[in-house]
């Protein structure tokens, strides 16, 4: 019987190319515009915040962007990367059912971020910048591009989201060991953080606030450089290394997805992971279900209205057309600290406009859970992120059980929780708490999209 639990490509297999789904969508995703003149924004537009490789990168529709050598010479230190079968948990479920999981978590930074993080800070040394500036949430993001930036000799500065700040100093040394310098978001180091600040003196911080900062320091000096970690169709790009290696994976494995679950944030580890499949979707040569997991305190894909909205909360970014739960929406601080985005990126969110993939969100309660049911199972504690999807990898399982059909279920686990212990840590303890949100709160959060259409 085969009993294979680990599917490892050799390194000559690592792919050559980001794959660009935009390219076989059946309609391209709506431009980004203006804020004043809500006409759609040119690439000089863009030239403060990126360098010009990235900006072609955004709006390209080539569909194969060739990884540069340089790029993928750092990829080689820890891609490709395993596939697992979860036979261990498919037991503990007594499912008949076949979960695979795409893993992340053997990168430097112990996620999916170093993906973008190392070609973003490769493009931008290469066009002479020499600082990046940037947001991160859990941490995740600002360490992977700190390691990042190391590697290529430019300074890295990361505003950190309060409440990830006070929660997760690991991940702050983290990245001060990689050379980065840390101020927790909102500071009073910007215009935007101050006035923050003046009237929420105690703010958790939210993703939107820190990319506000960033971008506002980024844009006050020609030398420096801000970088996304999410959100945007380049991003989105480099990660779909991930999506190539597991269907290749996928293949040694003798196996085709019938259903494939990941979280969203910003989208780019389940774009990342569903890209190169939904090429394969588009060509008819298979048919999974695609579903997007959310958290059920921040659904901007379930809950949110697809509307032209900011990226941050000051306002300082070209409109992206999104799922969007309003830039000035605070998520109540919930322990995914990487889920916690006002919106959704708008290649995803068109993609779901589309009707080629699903979404649900979950509350965090049920998610612990199916990390702490999975780290039991198979050894790997799951970062509290990727937990939304092992809670919808697992409710499919579980069904299985149920009608008996051996379904083939694939997810990504984009990153380990071994710097999230004490989330853990307040899960066992029983001190989490689920925030709902209600519609009305929703609703006050979208009273102020900038375009009302
Ligand atoms: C950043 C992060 C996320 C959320 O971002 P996406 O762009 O939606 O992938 C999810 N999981 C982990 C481990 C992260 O670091």
């Amino acid at each position: 019987m085969d009993d294979t639990v680990k599917y490892l490509l050799s390194e000559d297999k690592l792919p050559t190319h980001w794959y660009n789904v935009v390219a076989d969508l059946p309609s391209p995703p709506p431009p980004p515009l203006h804020p004043a003149t809500h006409e759609p924004v040119g690439p000089e537009a863009l030239a403060p915040l990126f360098p010009m490789a990235l900006i072609a990168q955004e709006v390209t529709s080539e569909r194969y962007v060739e990884i540069p050598e340089a790029v993928r010479d750092v990829y080689r230190l820890w891609r490709p990367s395993p596939l697992y079968r979860a036979r261990r948990l498919e037991k503990a479920l007594d499912t008949p059912a076949h979960i695979y999981y795409k893993y992340e978590g053997v990168s430097p930074a112990g996620s999916h971020k170093p993906n973008t993080a190392v070609p973003q800070a490769y493009y931008n040394a290469q066009e002479g910048v020499t600082k990046l500036t940037t947001e991160t949430g859990a941490g995740q993001w600002g360490s992977a591009l700190s390691f990042a930036c190391s590697l290529f000799g430019i300074e890295c500065e990361v505003w950190q989201v309060r409440a990830s700040y006070d929660q997760k100093p690991y991940r702050r040394m983290m990245m001060e060991t990689f050379g980065a310098s840390v101020h927790p978001s909102p500071s009073d180091l910007t215009a935007s953080g101050r006035a923050v600040l003046a009237e929420h003196p105690d703010s958790p911080g939210s993703l939107g606030i820190a990319i506000s900062e960033a971008v506002e320091m980024a844009a006050a000096d020609p030398a420096v450089r801000y970088a996304l970690g999410s959100v945007l169709n380049h991003v989105l790009l480099h990660q779909t290394v991930i999506g190539q290696e597991a269907l290749a994976q996928m293949e040694m494995a003798g196996e085709t997805p019938d259903v494939i679950v990941g979280c969203t944030g910003g989208g780019s580890n389940f774009g990342g992971l569903v890209f190169p499949f939904l090429r394969e979707k588009l060509a008819g040569r298979m048919n999974p279900v695609i579903r997007a997991v959310e958290p059920a305190s921040c659904p901007s894909l379930t809950k949110g209205r697809y509307a032209y909205d900011f990226g941050d909360t000051a306002g300082l970014t070209p409109l992206l057309k999104m799922h969007t739960l309003g830039h000035e929406f605070v998520p109540d601080p919930i322990h995914a600290g990487g889920l916690r985005y006002h919106g959704m990126s708008p290649l995803i969110s068109h993609i779901y406009e589309l009707g080629l993939i699903e979404a649900v969100a979950k509350p965090q309660s049920e998610c612990f859970a199916a990390g702490v049911r999975f780290a039991r199972a198979e050894g790997i504690i799951p970062a509290p992120e990727p937990t939304h999807a092992l809670a919808a990898a697992i409710e499919e399982a579980l069904a299985c059980k149920q009608t008996g059909e051996t379904k083939v279920i694939l997810t990504a686990l984009c990153g380990h929780g071994q710097l999230d212990l004490p989330s853990y840590g307040r899960y066992l303890a029983g001190d989490l708490v689920d925030h709902q949100l209600s519609d009305e709160a929703v609703a006050a959060a979208m009273a102020n999209l900038p375009v009302t259409s």
